[in-house]
């Protein structure tokens, strides 16, 4: 195999690069992007990059030093626009033809925007650097920033623009924040952490407009209220970048579905990341394939794809990827953590702190299973039971579980206080 593609010039796919490389692949590797930046973090662009703390170089994946030992072809700026498996091809956006031995799709996800969302100023959504750049300049004291959309990405933006001193207002169509991600209950609970920070968390609504001429000044509700609006953030989610691939004949639905090897099908096609779509074996018995939208899932599955798409083109074995899903948000001073698959409908038991103090640990499980363990501030007990996660464990062992290790824990403590 002399020549692989990569699709998608961020977390996933320079981690491809970075594994073929340390597996000793010497042939050419062109890497594609659609946008212009070498590749960067996501994760500080509602965090640091946007409270204005952190620059663009600090949110950089790599040193150019380190991408430039990669050895790799850049085509930044050009969208691929189809894949044509027939002739082990991508054409691009200037029409230009690139051929491969093999392939690693990792083109993630294209923010979603409101049917009726106008292109006037004030009006951002939050995916890309440049999304970043333009709404922090926006963000100042006093301004009132309205999100729309209580996920994860919006809450996150929710917390920046009010430690800025923003007045800020969250609009969520459901009834609780965060629903779909953790259920009614946590996802409320999580929004108490907002509200006790001074944002006005508004659950049950529904946008009926955003207004202005060239410039936003208010959102109209469905029961006809205006709220005043200097910046408003679309935080509706996002959908995978599958576009540029559908005509393909890869199985898409809702994401590329690969087996649990992460191929698509064709022996030298292979996906990672946000746009992904493959049988998590660790979870396959209450869900049968899953996408997952986190960093550490994005990072883990390129280098599993790369590693897999040598294997296939060697003709040795290919390896499953089967993990407990991770990932993290920080949203004022807590620091959420979350192991494995919440879900709404799951069974939550808080195990230790509670939700007045601002500090608890939850476990979500499905008919009797441990599905997810949802740390707030709490480090010492999520991270720890990811062995839970890997292997079926009951709620009840679940519940045991924590029992002991919190009476270790106070146990520890109690004699370090002992004089010595
Ligand atoms: C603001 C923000 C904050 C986040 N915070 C957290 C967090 O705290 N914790 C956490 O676990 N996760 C967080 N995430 C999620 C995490 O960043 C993603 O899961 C991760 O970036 C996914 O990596 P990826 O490589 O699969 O896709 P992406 O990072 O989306 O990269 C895909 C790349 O492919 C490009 N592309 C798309 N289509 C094409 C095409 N046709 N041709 C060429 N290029 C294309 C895209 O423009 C993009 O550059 C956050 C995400 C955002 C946006």
């Amino acid at each position: 195999m002399q020549k692989v593609v990569i699709v998608g010039a961020s977390l996933a796919g320079v981690r491809a690069a970075e594994t073929l490389r340390s597996l000793g692949f010497d042939g050419h590797i062109t890497m594609v992007g659609d946008e212009n930046h070498m590749p960067y973090d996501r994760p500080p662009l509602s965090k640091n990059f946007l409270a204005g703390e952190w620059d663009a170089d600090r949110v950089a994946l790599r040193k150019p030093e380190a991408l430039e030992e990669l050895n790799l072809t850049w085509k930044l700026g050009h969208a691929a626009t189809a894949l044509n498996i027939a002739d082990n091809s991508i054409t691009l956006a200037n029409g230009e033809t690139v051929s491969y031995d093999g392939i690693v799709i990792s083109t993630g996800g294209v923010v979603r925007r409101l049917p009726n969302q106008p292109a006037i100023a004030g009006v951002h959504v939050l995916r890309t650097l440049n999304d970043a750049e333009s709404l922090r300049n926006e963000i100042t004291e006093g301004a009132h920033v309205v999100v729309i959309g209580a996920g994860f990405i919006g809450l996150e933006a929710a917390a920046t623009a009010a430690k800025r001193g923003a007045k800020v207002t969250v609009l969520e169509g459901l009834e609780a924040p965060l629903i779909r991600a953790l259920g009614a209950e946590m996802g409320a609970a999580i929004g108490e952490v907002h509200t006790r920070n001074g944002v006005t968390v508004r659950c049950g609504v529904q946008v009926q407009s955003i207004n202005g001429d060239n410039k936003v000044i208010s959102i109209t509700l469905g029961n006809g209220e205006d709220i005043p609006a200097d910046v408003v953030i679309v935080g509706i989610g996002v959908a995978p970048a599958t576009q540029w691939c559908e005509a393909s004949g890869l199985t898409i639905r809702d994401g590329i579905v690969c087996d649990e090897n992460l191929n698509a099908g064709p022996a030298n096609v292979f996906v990672a990341g946000d746009v992904l779509r493959w049988p998590n074996a660790l979870f396959t018995d209450v869900e049968a394939d899953m996408r997952v939208e986190h960093w550490t899932n994005a990072a883990e599955q390129g280098a599993q794809a790369a590693k897999n798409l040598l294997a296939a083109l060697n003709g040795t074995e290919l390896e499953p990827y089967a993990a407990v899903p991770f990932f993290w948000s920080d949203q004022f001073d807590a620091r959420i953590q979350c192991l494995g698959r919440p879900s709404a409908n799951a069974q939550i038991d808080i195990v230790d702190g509670s939700v007045a103090e601002g500090k608890w640990c939850a476990i979500y499980s499905v008919n009797n299973r441990l599905t997810a363990v949802l740390g707030v501030s709490k480090p010492k007990l999520v991270m720890p039971s990811r062995a839970l996660l890997s292997k079926h464990t009951t709620r009840d062992e679940a519940l045991a579980h924590f029992e002991r290790v919190l009476v270790a824990q106070a146990q520890a403590a109690a004699a370090a206080q002992q004089p010595k």
